[in-house]
């Protein structure tokens, strides 16, 4: 598929006919099965300034705060009770104590025999090495945009080539990658989206996260629209044609702009991931990184998963 068809699909398909083509992709390559990932945002600390989120550093508003390897352990303990199959371990871009997370890995795999994801930003080659051993198998780092001038407009200080050699040495390391985009960023040219499915195609993610941009409001973006649902939908039925092997998650960011239906409708565009918080309810409200940030609960999940005619292995007991 190239970037003609890709732009084809985006801009020129009627929806009804992309989902279909994305729904007999989804059938033949994943089934129906969709995959539950206990998400545990594990601090808001951030040094970076991402111009369009909340946990930037410059925010002074925000409440800082770093969950105990307790906390973290009773809530990973949560997420499996009601039947994750995955630990998703995310926070803001800060100098974690490798050894510390390390630990917190080591615990969760050898208590909970389940699969540990880090969303942790950019990190020392040494950290990243670390944990692996440590026992951790994925590591999420979206590359925002595959607009290398928009990337370095959005991230004061960095640049897509280096956020791409991380993603390069994550794999080296043996890693399982996972990236992702968002739709909708101010300045994105739309024809964009075709180069960000093409960039996530190459770099041959396991996972790849798409999901509209919400502005928050003490960030330099907060008077600037959604991104919309509807053409996040279409994105991601295009990911699944070109990327039939990767799972693909139906965001938060797509339940916040369409509460009502919005992750349904991302499963049946071809999304097969959900990812609840399992976050302890104090903390929710500063991990803030848009505006008006959905909860998904293991609740909503299921019931999302029920209405979209998919499968699931949570506990019946919930
Ligand atoms: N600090 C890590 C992980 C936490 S941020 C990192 O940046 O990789 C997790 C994701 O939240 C980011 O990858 C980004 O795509 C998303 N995000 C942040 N601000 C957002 C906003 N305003 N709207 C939509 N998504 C946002
Ligand atoms: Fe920090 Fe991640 Fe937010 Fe950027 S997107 S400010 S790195 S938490």
């Amino acid at each position: 598929m190239d970037r003609a068809e890709i732009l084809d699909l985006l801009f020129a398909t009627p929806y009804a006919a992309l989902r279909e083509r994305a729904e007999k992709e989804l059938c033949q390559r994943k089934g129906s099965h969709v995959f539950v990932r206990g998400l545990i945002e594990f601090s808001n600390i951030c040094r970076r300034n991402c111009r369009y989120c909340g946990l930037r550093a410059q925010n002074r508003r925000l409440p800082r705060y770093t969950l105990s390897r307790e906390e973290i352990l009773d809530a990973s303990v949560q997420a499996v009770r009601q039947g994750a199959d995955t630990i998703v371990l995310q926070s803001g871009e800060y100098a974690v104590n490798p050894h510390w997370l390390a630990d917190v890995i080591e615990s969760i795999v050898q208590k909970l025999h389940v699969p540990v994801t880090l969303c942790v930003g950019e990190q020392p080659r040494e950290a990243y090495a670390l944990w692996k051993e440590a026992g951790a198998e994925r590591y999420l780092m979206k590359h925002e945009t595959a607009d290398a001038a928009l990337y370095a407009r959005l991230h004061p200080g960095y640049t897509l080539e280096d956020r791409l050699k991380h993603l390069h040495t994550l794999r080296e390391l043996g890693y399982e990658i996972g990236s992702g985009f968002m739709v909708g960023l101010p300045g994105q040219d739309p024809a964009s989206l075709a180069d960000d499915i093409l960039l996530a195609r190459d770099l041959r993610v396991g996972m790849c996260g798409a999901g509209p941009f919400i502005p928050q409001k003490d960030t330099p973006l907060g008077n600037s629209t959604s991104g919309s649902a509807e053409m996040t939908l279409r994105v991601l039925a295009v990911l699944r044609l070109a990327l039939p092997w990767a799972n693909l998650p139906a965001t938060t960011a797509l339940a916040t702009v369409d509460p009502s239906k919005g992750q349904k409708d991302g499963l049946l565009a071809g999304a097969n991931v959900l990812m609840p918080g399992f976050t302890p309810l104090k903390y929710q409200s500063s991990y803030c990184l848009y505006d008006h940030k959905n909860r998904v609960s293991m609740e909503c999940a299921r019931r999302t998963i029920e209405e979209a005619g998919r499968t699931h292995q949570l506990k019946p007991w919930l």
